[in-house]
């Protein structure tokens, strides 16, 4: 049929657009923030109203925009960051893609204002859903402001899957918070509907952003680390192993100053803590990798939060090593600029003989890959001077592996590393990893990524449906029918579609794809009985971890069952799909290790 398809119209572009890169207030806070450092500003003030539902302001002091420029900022694909593909991989700026400022602006009320340094005045650019309504001179000092009213104004079905004024906000100082410790140098203030929430002076050095932010006591329980071998350059602050958390919030990774939550980062810190920390706890550490950035892809998420190295395993042991002995609180174990084998240069310059010393238009676009230079690290006060690290010797932590081509391809995950031996009892997967004996508790491991892939799905679209072939009819208790009643329409996020019939009664017509479909009735009465549960006026999202094991360990089928080796294979690579960096459902352990030394304890061998 002639003319059924047709190109889409900028603006509906950009709203798809802003469908990836603008989820929440706190995105749009992130990327203009980013801009903000990009633009080499000494100081970024953030301004929201409602949990940024009504108002986010970001104005910095940077080099500002010129006329020209701040019209081409509104385009898609416009960047002063990347001029071609081999830009790519020598990034140094937070951002390069292009897409922010249109993204956000069609899906909100922006006033972009802008002044460079030598300007006599600035000019100010007013839009609607991504058009240009009114172009003014702007009267403000030299720098970049940008206002946004009514975000998703004009997306309603966007709008309603905003949180709590409370929820949106929390993510806004979370992001803060974390961003604020990877630029100590630069002032960072918060208000939130008249309240100045954050406000960190500029420092000289990295130790008194990390005291400011993670306060006194804790500051006072970690070990300054630094480590240098080749190109790879660590540091940062390592909690004692008495410090530990119940979840991963408290381990901030940092990729060339970007903020990341990666996998294979995630699990090497936990690996330099191994057999330091009780099971299921999580250290407290701010952890610094630089690295020359054509080692490292950051354009596999649309918002940055995840990386691909291309020395996975190098990356991997070096950050194990370097961690392992943090956490013991012995000055022993930390290292300083302790320079090892193979190095070359000093990592500031992360010259890889091809990088320029400046980006493509002269910016400041040396940020990212630039150490706090000026930052001499110091030793939290209990410790007292440190003395250069006693190289302790790096422990032996690479897991077998095949050799050969297929090695890269094999690197890939975390718990596919492992080598499967065998299935104990229809019901625990017998693997090897390195010279540890691991017991995965299959059960665990699918009630582990259920939960997560719900709380994947809830976060992104929704937990995916399935229809049931006979409507459920059921009727409930008080308690459940109010919780039922208050919370329906997140019980369809949650995966279901049920309709209430006043006078207790209620029909259930789909439910998450992921449950068993013969325990809907119980698995539904549970998560009403967590939502009843919730005080009033507070968000699901207190509730969510709860819900989540509810559904996850009565719906989940496959317990006690004999598997192939290829279905261990594919629930070991599972595992490695999942977000282990978010909270794990408090409960029973999903693997338990052994060590080469505890094994040959058990049979007398030492
Ligand atoms: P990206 O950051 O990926 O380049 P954006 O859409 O976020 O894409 O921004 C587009 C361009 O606008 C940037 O490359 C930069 O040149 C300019 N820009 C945006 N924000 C600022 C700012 N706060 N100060 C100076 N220039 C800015
Ligand atoms: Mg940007």
């Amino acid at each position: 049929m002639a003319g059924a398809i047709h190109i889409l119209s900028e603006t509906l572009c950009n709203q798809i657009a802003a469908g990836e890169v603008v989820e929440r207030p706190a995105s749009v806070v992130k990327e203009l923030v980013e801009n903000s450092l990009d633009a080499d500003a000494g100081q970024v003030v953030v301004t929201v109203e409602n949990g940024g539902k009504s108002l986010i302001r970001v104005e910095d002091d940077g080099i500002g925009m010129g006329r020209d420029d701040l019209f081409l900022s509104l385009e898609r694909h416009a960047t002063s960051k990347l001029a071609d593909e081999k830009d790519l991989f020598r990034l140094r700026t937070l951002g390069f893609r292009g897409e922010a400022l249109p993204s956000i602006a069609a899906v909100s009320r922006m006033v972009l204002q802008s002044r460079m340094k030598d300007s006599m005045a600035g000019l100010a650019l007013h839009l609607e859903g991504g058009e240009i309504k009114k172009t003014l001179a702007a009267g403000i000092p030299p720098g970049t402001s940008v206002e946004i009213r009514n975000l998703f104004f004009n997306i309603p079905a966007r709008k309603k899957f905003l949180k709590t004024d409370a929820t949106e906000f929390a993510h806004i100082a979370d992001f803060l918070f974390r961003i604020a410790l990877s630029f100590p140098a630069v002032r960072f203030l918060l208000h939130h509907n008249g309240r100045t929430i954050l406000n960190l002076a500029r420092q000289q050095e990295l130790s008194h952003r990390v005291r400011e932010l993670l306060g006194g006591e804790v500051f006072g329980a970690m070990t300054a680390i630094r480590r240098t071998v080749g190109d790879l350059e660590l540091e940062g602050f390592a909690g004692s192993s008495d410090l530990h958390r119940a979840t991963a919030a408290a381990i901030y990774t940092y990729v060339n100053r970007r903020f990341v939550r990666d996998r294979l980062i995630q699990h090497a810190v936990m690996e330099g803590y191994r057999n330091l920390l009780p099971r299921q706890r999580y250290p407290v550490a701010v952890i610094f990798l630089r690295l020359p950035p054509d080692q490292v892809d950051v354009n596999v998420h649309p918002a940055k939060r995840e990386v691909r190295f291309r020395r996975q395993r190098e990356v991997h042991d070096f950050i194990a090593e370097t961690l392992t002995g943090a956490g013991r609180r012995e000055p022993a174990a930390t290292w300083l600029s302790g320079r090892e084998e193979g190095d070359r240069q000093p990592a500031a310059t992360f010259s890889t003989g091809e990088v320029p010393a400046e980006g493509p238009c002269g910016g400041p676009d040396d940020r990212i890959g630039e150490p706090f230079s000026t930052l001499a690290f110091e030793t939290p006060a209990e410790y007292g001077a440190l003395a250069p690290a006693a190289a302790s010797p790096p422990r032996e932590t690479s897991p077998s592996l095949p050799c050969g081509p297929d090695r890269e391809a094999v690197l890939q995950g975390v718990f596919s590393f492992m080598r499967i031996l065998g299935q104990y009892r229809r019901s625990y997967i017998v693997c090897q990893d390195g010279d540890e004996l691991v017991l995965v508790d299959q059960h665990a491991a699918h009630e582990r990524i259920g939960f997560e892939r719900l709380k994947a799905q809830f976060r992104e679209r929704g937990v995916e449906k399935q229809e049931l072939l006979l409507p459920l009819v059921l009727d409930l208790e008080f308690n459940e029918a109010t919780a039922l009643e208050e919370h329906l329409e997140e019980l369809g996020r949650l995966g279901f579609d049920v309709e209430s019939y006043g006078n207790r009664s209620c029909v259930v017509r789909a439910v998450p794809a992921l449950l068993d479909q013969e325990k809907v009735q119980t698995v539904l009465r549970d998560v009403l009985e967590e939502l009843a549960d919730l005080e009033t006026g507070s968000s699901l999202d207190d509730a969510l971890d709860k819900v989540f094991i509810r559904m996850a360990c009565h719906g989940m089928v496959r317990a006690n069952q004999a598997l192939t080796v290829e279905e261990m294979k594919a629930l070991l690579a599972d595992m490695d799909s999942i977000d282990l960096n978010s909270h794990c459902p408090h409960g029973r352990p999903v693997m338990i290790r052994f060590s080469l030394g505890e094994i040959e304890g058990m049979f007398l061998r030492r």
